[in-house]
């Protein structure tokens, strides 16, 4: 299976990295080994000094599927869950400046952590809402109709260049409220009010 990432989603999110806003769909990938359970301690890697959350709205693909019409979309969606895209944002810094691929800072081991899936039929997938704890404290709180480019639109675009097969993950992009964690920390993500995800974090 393969990882579909997507960047710089929300307006906010954009800005508060200093990004433009995209003309389509900014595009990146996670193998699978880039999977981690969050029913173990967290280790920060030990090359980055600065690694950042990012809790996405995920979906699972149920079927194989290119060249999506927008309103069969859907119908390729089996299942909606949050991830957390973590980010070596000191590397990532360093790779865009020089223009480089990013995947040393977005694709490593542990990189992608996901929680269950839940039929898409129990979302209004409009306004599906999700929000991120870090030590109790809301730090990113999300809603899928502030997305840049919306679900359908995204599937769409990827089918464009890759065939989505089942068991493929799209992660669908952060809102604002990024941030580094540090050992002790506790991270917890919720989506419709339901608690998906709770990691703990650990110094390597
Ligand atoms: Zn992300």
């Amino acid at each position: 299976m393969k990882i579909l990432c997507i960047g710089r989603n929300y307006a906010e999110h954009a800005s508060e990295l200093n990004n433009p806003l995209p003309e389509e769909p900014v595009v990146f990938m996670k193998p699978e080994t880039a999977l981690q359970s969050d029913q173990e301690p967290y280790i920060i890697p030990d090359f980055t000094q600065d690694l950042h959350y990012e809790l996405e709205i995920v979906l699972r693909i149920g079927k194989k599927s290119k060249q999506l019409e927008l309103d069969q979309a859907w119908d390729v969606v089996d299942g909606i869950g949050i991830g957390i895209d973590f980010t070596a944002r000191d590397l990532q810094s360093k790779l865009k400046a020089k223009g480089l691929p990013w995947e040393k800072a977005k694709a490593f081991d542990g990189s992608a952590i996901v929680s269950n899936m839940q039929a898409p039929s129990e979302f209004d997938k409009d306004h599906i809402r999700f929000h991120l704890l870090k030590n109790g404290v809301e730090v990113q709180t999300g809603l899928s109709s502030d997305m840049l480019f919306s679900i359908p639109k995204l599937l769409q675009h990827l089918g464009r260049y890759f065939t989505l097969m089942p068991g493929d993950m799209v992660f669908t992009g952060t809102p604002a409220g990024v941030g580094r964690v540090e050992g002790g920390d506790v991270l917890e993500g919720f989506l419709e009010g339901k608690r998906g995800i709770q990691l703990a974090i650990v110094n390597g």
